[in-house]
């Protein structure tokens, strides 16, 4: 949804927030940004209502666009012509698409107000695109701004980072997450893990209603329990259950994410740090906590943590995984307390 007001950004990227509303509070706005951060960070959404303020022709105290003028009419619709937004044609931004950018720049302006450029993936433009950006960088007209938006700010050529701000966008925090995927009805007992696994809010809404990775988180918490009981077998339940789990790669990563923080909820507990991510499942993890010294918990992290870094590789899942659980079975369900055996 798109936002409707600084405050709100301000709740999720405070800086940028702050920054931006003091340019326009100043009248000192760039006529060159880059905004830089990872995906789901929110540049793109950021950007449009930036674009939304400088257009905007009754900014309410907070500077907050109205919602009501024409301006910000026919961007709500998206269909107002001074907002220009630029995606790679391809693999790169090419020439041809900025000379149009300046060709619309040289025509009289249709509207009196300023017209804003945001172009998407701005560390893919090739050395002629660039230079055509360059040339209009170096001669800004009164009221052009271009807003470039970048997940690798190390790939952008020196020469437009040196002629644009950068505002640095920070990660989303996990607790903002965990709200966001509870307003969608999910349980906490999936939005905490999800949260924990990635950052990226459309990510995070995607995987915690995909009924597949709903049944890894599953999968993991059942393995967890099945160390516990005597008759039952983590191998098994795995072998079992792990279709989704060895279909494709994106699965297998997040089937290993959250078994290293289940893991890491029984370290944290045995070091008496209770803000747990299985929160349901406090149960097991402090039996589990009370199965292994702290020296094997860490190993066992330490062991996934590796394999984790082998999973970017080709490796035979199947027989990775079933390593795992054998090695995590022999700790559990075998070690003593003086044990030094790895798992
Ligand atoms: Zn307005």
């Amino acid at each position: 949804m798109a936002y409707q007001s600084w405050e709100d950004i301000a709740k999720e990227q405070a800086i940028a927030a702050r920054l931006l509303k003091n340019h326009i509070q100043l009248n000192r706005v760039n006529h060159a940004y880059i905004f830089e951060g990872d995906k789901g960070t929110k540049k793109g959404e950021i950007a449009h209502f930036f674009a939304k303020t400088l257009l905007c022709k009754n900014l309410d105290d907070n500077l907050n666009p109205c919602n009501e003028c024409n301006n910000c009419q026919r961007i709500n619709k998206d269909i107002h012509p001074n907002i220009i937004t630029i995606k790679p044609d391809g693999k790169f931004i090419k020439k041809e698409q900025v000379q149009d950018l300046i060709e619309e720049y040289s025509k009289t302006a249709l509207e009196d107000s300023p017209r804003i450029n945001i172009i998407y993936q701005a560390d893919k433009f090739n050395l002629s695109s660039a230079n055509s950006l360059l040339k209009t960088m170096e001669e800004p007209g009164d009221d052009i701004y271009q807003i470039l938006i970048t997940e690798n700010y190390n790939s952008l050529i020196p020469t437009i980072k040196s002629r644009a701000e950068s505002i640095h966008f920070k990660e989303l925090d996990r607790s903002l997450i965990r709200d966001e995927l509870k307003k969608l009805n999910i349980k906490s007992s999936y939005a905490n893990p999800v949260s924990q696994y990635t950052s990226n809010l459309d990510a995070a809404k995607i995987i915690a209603t995909d009924e597949d990775m709903i049944e890894i988180i599953d999968l993991v918490i059942a393995i967890y329990n099945a160390l516990l009981a005597d008759k039952e077998s983590a191998v098994i339940t795995f072998l079992e259950k792990n279709k989704q789990v060895l279909s494709d790669n994106d699965k297998a990563k997040f089937f290993l994410e959250l078994m290293i923080i289940f893991q890491k909820d029984i370290l944290q507990f045995k070091l008496n740090n209770k803000d747990m991510c299985f929160i349901n499942q406090q149960q097991t993890i402090n039996k589990l906590a009370s199965k292994i010294d702290i020296k094997l918990a860490e190993k066992t992290l330490k062991n996934m943590l590796e394999l984790s870094i082998r999973l970017k590789y080709n490796i035979n899942l199947k027989l990775a995984f079933n390593k795992l659980l054998m090695n995590l079975e022999r700790g559990y369900k075998h070690a003593t307390h003086s044990s030094r055996d790895s798992i």
